[in-house]
């Protein structure tokens, strides 16, 4: 049996929070692989305007270029096109031979009742969080309920993958370059270079 670990989002664009994320999540569940899948066009989001889902692609490549795990970017649901739905991403690539976790960060993982077929994600995979914050007493309650619903509604599979959260969001990274300011700490160097290049997320003149 492989472990497959599943890794979605906008990552628009991606960023370090995202990265540590998955470079943890693959170790501390000793991943055989781990797809990291940029969404088309996500059903809880608006659309940005200000990247393609290809620039997204090729931003959330170069994000693991030289990475030594085996952690492949996949393009199944920018082919795909339309809404980017979790629980057909996991009917591609849910087989006998392999078992599926999904990784979530916080905010995603509170939602995961309201996403389309949640019976069928939580029959296909099992579901790891990941915290995006330091504790905080609210947050950690809202966890523990989801948890108690998730479990006794969908008998769902889930784990926690401890870490040291990097505290960064794709929002604060667009904002931060579109007043011009230093995101250097923020993102891996060879997206930055790419934002620059195609002067992505309205980034002044001269940055
Ligand atoms: P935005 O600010 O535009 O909402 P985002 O930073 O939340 O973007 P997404 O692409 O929406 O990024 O996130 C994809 C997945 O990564 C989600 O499961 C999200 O919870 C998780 N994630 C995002 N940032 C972090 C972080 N700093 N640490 C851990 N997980 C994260």
């Amino acid at each position: 049996m492989k472990e497959v670990g599943i890794f979605g989002g906008t990552f628009s664009p991606i960023h370090l929070g995202h990265v540590a994320a998955a470079n943890r999540f693959y170790d501390a569940l000793a991943l055989d692989r781990l797809l990291v899948i940029p969404a088309f066009s996500p059903p809880h989001k608006e659309e940005d305007g200000e990247s393609t889902p290809e620039q997204r692609l090729e931003m959330t490549r170069l994000a693991f270029e030289g990475n030594p795990r085996e952690i492949e970017v996949s393009d199944f649901e920018i082919l795909s096109g339309g809404k980017s739905y979790t629980y057909l991403t996991l009917r591609h690539f849910y087989s006998p031979q392999v078992r599926l976790t999904l990784l979530c960060g916080t905010d995603m993982f509170l939602t995961l009742d309201s996403w389309k077929h949640p019976d069928e994600i939580f029959s296909l995979c099992r579901v790891a969080l990941i915290r995006r914050e330091r504790e905080n007493p609210a947050t950690e309650e809202k966890i523990a309920q989801a948890k108690r619903l998730y479990e006794e509604k969908y008998w769902a599979s889930l784990l926690d993958v401890l870490n040291d959260p990097v505290e960064i969001s794709s929002t604060a990274v667009r904002e931060k370059l579109r007043r011009g300011e230093e995101v250097a700490e923020l993102l891996p160097p060879p997206v930055l270079s790419y934002i620059r290049a195609h002067r992505l997320y309205g980034i002044p003149d001269g940055k």
